[in-house]
């Protein structure tokens, strides 16, 4: 028998820098990789008239050609129907694998966009400039793209790396202030995961969830990046490590699918969810009742209120059994276990999910 490995490894830059279009011209500029004729951007009716502008002005002065689409805003674009939009201006456009396909907006185009551009011809370059606070230290990173198919939300994707990743802090300027809690839930599930400091920076800032001062934000967010970064760079594919950033996704998708995804926002699921399987890990005595408390008050300052949002504590049961993540039919938990560090349980006992489950529902 003869065997060879090829091992190809995919490296994507990610920058946080104020100033969109200065952001774009100085991640370019001196670097022959980039070299490109045409670059596309796809953004969203919200996103289009704040900053396509920008990105436009600075890819052309690239010397790119810059053509765009603009898709209304919300989940429902996350279709196959916007796809195949998206094909056929990428042909009409003459793209090819070396043209630059731009994602700017919120996790909605950044996942369908990176989905896009990961198929048209196998994959043309990336480039995600996310204008939520959610999508900077989450969506934007780590090259989950995927749309939604009859019903299932992120149900046909793939992993697919961007080239480089732009964060301007300040596009969060003009982010709707509700959108803010959902970030800062994820910031804070990033703290838990792996960064303690973090999570100390996070308690001591009374302002949140309103915007903390400048540098701060940008320390927040770099740290949450780096969180993931570190977490995905040891598992890009979610067979082991990576497993530890679903803290508070199991029984948050529960919500998020018993709720059919109206009303319930990504981030208030996932807050919830950390709350919830924070109380399983102190039940099963994973967890100490001090981080417990502390992962609470946390949360509760954020504005997040832990209640089942009208399911049952059977539908949440059966959906968490039901998630793609659980194994088989074992109960597979991401749970706290000091703070800044999750670990995986792979056979969690269902009677003390229910009797949480049940507790926050009465
Ligand atoms: P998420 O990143 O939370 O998945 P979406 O892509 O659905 O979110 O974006 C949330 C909403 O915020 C959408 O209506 C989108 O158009 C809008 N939006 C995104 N970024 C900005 C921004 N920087 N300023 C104003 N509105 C924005
Ligand atoms: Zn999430």
């Amino acid at each position: 028998m003869r065997e060879i490995s090829l091992k190809v490894a995919a490296t994507s830059r990610i920058l946080i820098e104020s100033g969109l279009s200065r952001a774009l011209s100085g991640a370019f500029a001196g670097r022959e990789a980039f070299t490109a004729a045409a670059a596309f951007v796809v953004t969203d009716e919200n996103v289009s008239p704040l900053y396509l502008d920008r990105v436009a002005a600075g890819l052309q002065s690239m010397g790119w050609r810059v053509a765009s689409r603009t898709l209304p805003p919300g989940e429902q674009t996350k279709s196959f129907d916007s796809l195949l939009t998206l094909y056929k201006d990428f042909f009409d456009q003459k793209l090819d694998r070396s043209s630059i396909v731009v994602a700017l907006g919120g996790g909605v185009i950044g996942d369908l966009t990176g989905f896009a551009a990961a198929t048209y011809m196998r994959g043309t370059r990336l480039l995600q400039v996310p204008t939520t606070l959610l999508a900077q230290v989450d969506a934007a990173i780590g090259g989950k793209v995927a749309v939604n198919h009859l019903g299932i939300k992120n149900s046909i994707g793939t992993f697919y790396q961007p080239e480089l990743v732009i964060i301007d802090p300040e596009v969060l300027s003009t982010l709707p202030g509700s959108e803010l809690p959902n970030g800062f839930a994820e910031i804070s599930k990033a703290a838990l995961v792996a960064d303690k400091d973090l999570f100390e920076i996070l308690e001591k800032d009374d302002s949140l969830p309103a915007l903390p001062g400048h540098e701060m934000l940008e320390e927040i967010i770099y740290r949450a990046v780096a969180v993931k970064v570190n977490v995905v760079q040891q598992d890009e594919r979610e067979s082991g490590r990576r497993r530890v950033l679903n803290f508070g996704h199991t029984i948050g998708h529960a919500l998020e699918e018993s709720s059919a995804f109206e009303g319930l926002s990504h981030g208030e699921a996932v807050a919830v969810g950390m709350v919830l399987e924070t109380r399983l890990a102190r039940l099963l005595k994973v967890t100490d009742a001090q981080l417990a408390d502390r992962i609470e008050a946390l949360l509760a300052r954020l504005g997040f209120k832990v209640h089942l949002h009208g399911a049952s504590p059977e539908d949440i049961a059966r959906l968490t059994y039901l998630d793609k993540k659980a194994k088989g039919s074992r109960l597979v938990f991401a749970l706290p276990v000091k703070l800044g560090s999750v670990e995986v349980f792979e056979d969690v006992d269902p009677a003390a999910l229910r009797r949480v489950l049940e507790e926050a529902a009465s």
